[in-house]
């Protein structure tokens, strides 16, 4: 059966040529641009800018929604093959009115997307989106007349602004002082453009695989541990002090180590929050299903994180509320607001490579200082009245731990934590249990399973 496209607080997703094609695209465009003019009082000609990732649909895709936002006489601003974060910093400072990525992220080649992002850098609220979600499907566009259209404009330096406000943050000196030796997998996806011209002023030796824009995945592309075993076999080969896997818009991160063993999507995050807290004081934000190492490295400096729900945007707009000097997720995304409020590969690579550096360690001792847990992820069917019982079941059965419900619940113990929640597109419940070993893992996660079964 096709699968259904998907409207969500981040944008639509389909499949080309199955459920999501030029036309669609093109009013989806006129819809955005139809809420933008109803939410933004304004003189002057709004304008958005818009970027895509290298999968074959981008043209076409990026084009259909140019087009849709012309109609509502929106001016559009193309960047052209950008990745997702590079989107977001030329938005918040060129000062656009939006901001839209063509993109599926991880997603195999058949799937593309388009995402939103408002004035700030984050994807509208879920009040906002379903107003944007409503005018696309009613239909209630507002088409302008023939001297009223957008115009399209390139620009082609968005890259180059992107990885100069990441060169601000880092001391490009002292990185490049110590001629790393990097392995770069960018998925032949979006990423590496950006990320060599970032390198490359940091002194790296770039050793870089599946480097052609291309859009025609090397792998799967989520940068899991299964996707990267030839990585890691190349940083060995290469004896590289370490290997970096985007994913295909270059918002995530995955990090193997110089003996090339790959330490995990969570590392990212705690690697630069580690780095961050060594000279800073203050909170970072992470969302509930991120593993409890941030809270062991912020409590080592004095420092605190605050908890959002699952979703970028949640973890963006905590940020932006709390001057947070770092957050993000636990599947590789970083956030630091002094680039943009978006998951951003490059950021992690920067702050990374300055913290091997300024330290005079390889990641293996970093990764090694900092609490190892052992992490359990796991999805089951079901439909939201059965996940609203089983919320209640497991609350009143950790009654006494701490419990977060702000996004499904969250039970924190001493010994470790387990989190479940609904998804937003799919029938099923994912849950997630972190705990110093496994055994413990296995105990908590017995004991929803019996809860279940009941
Ligand atoms: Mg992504």
């Amino acid at each position: 059966m096709a699968e259904k496209l998907i409207i969500s607080v981040s944008g639509l997703r389909g499949i080309i040529g199955e459920n999501l094609d030029a036309a669609i695209a093109a009013q989806y465009g006129c819809a955005f641009g139809t809420y933008l003019k109803s939410s933004i009082p304004k003189d002057k000609k709004l304008s958005v800018c818009i970027g895509r990732d290298s999968r074959p649909s981008g043209q076409m895709l990026l084009s259909a929604v140019a087009s849709g936002l012309c109609s509502a006489g929106i001016d559009v601003v193309d960047i052209g093959l950008a990745a997702t974060p590079t989107v977001g910093v030329a938005l918040t400072s060129m000062g656009f009115d939006g901001g839209i990525v063509i993109t599926a992220s991880h997603n195999p080649i058949p799937y593309n997307g388009v995402k939103l992002l408002l004035a700030d850098g984050v994807a509208p609220e879920p009040e906002a989106a379903a107003k944007i979600r409503q005018i696309f499907i009613d239909k209630a566009f507002e088409p302008v007349g023939s001297v009223d259209c957008g115009k399209i404009a390139c620009c082609d330096n968005a890259n180059q602004l992107h990885i100069d406000k990441i060169l601000k943050i880092i001391d490009v000196d002292i990185i490049a002082s110590k001629k790393f030796k990097v392995v770069l997998d960018s998925v032949n996806g979006a990423g590496f453009p950006a990320a060599k011209i970032l390198l490359e002023k940091l002194g790296c030796e770039i050793v870089a695989v599946n480097n052609e824009p291309t859009g025609l995945f090397a792998h799967t592309p989520e940068p899991t541990k299964d996707n990267l075993k030839e990585l890691c076999d190349i940083v060995k080969q290469n004896n590289a002090d370490i290997g970096f896997a985007q994913d295909p818009d270059a918002d995530r991160l995955a990090i193997i180590d110089e003996n090339g063993t790959y330490i995990g999507e969570e590392y990212t995050l705690a690697l630069a929050a580690k780095h961050i807290f060594k000279d800073r004081t203050g909170s970072a934000a992470a969302n509930l299903s991120t593993s409890r190492m941030i809270d062991d490295i912020a409590k080592q400096t004095n420092c605190t994180v605050i908890r959002t729900p699952v979703g970028e945007a949640n973890v963006a707009k905590a940020m932006l509320d709390n001057n947070c000097i770092i957050g993000g997720e636990g599947n590789g995304g970083v956030i630091d607001l002094r680039v943009g409020p978006v998951r951003d590969s490059f950021v992690a690579m920067g702050l990374i490579l300055e913290l091997m550096a300024t330290e005079d360690k390889q990641v293996s001792s970093l990764v090694g200082e900092i609490p190892a847990y052992y992490m359990f992820k796991d999805k089951f069917k079901a439909d939201p009245s059965q996940a609203q019982a089983l919320i209640e079941q497991v609350k009143s059965k950790f009654s006494n731990a701490e419990i977060n419900t702000s996004d499904g619940c969250r039970i924190d113990l001493a010994d470790g934590w387990l989190h479940i929640r609904a998804s937003n597109t799919e029938p099923v419940m994912r849950i997630i249990v972190e705990a110093a070993d496994k055994a413990t893992a296995d105990k908590y996660i017995e004991a929803v399973s019996k809860i279940r079964k009941n």
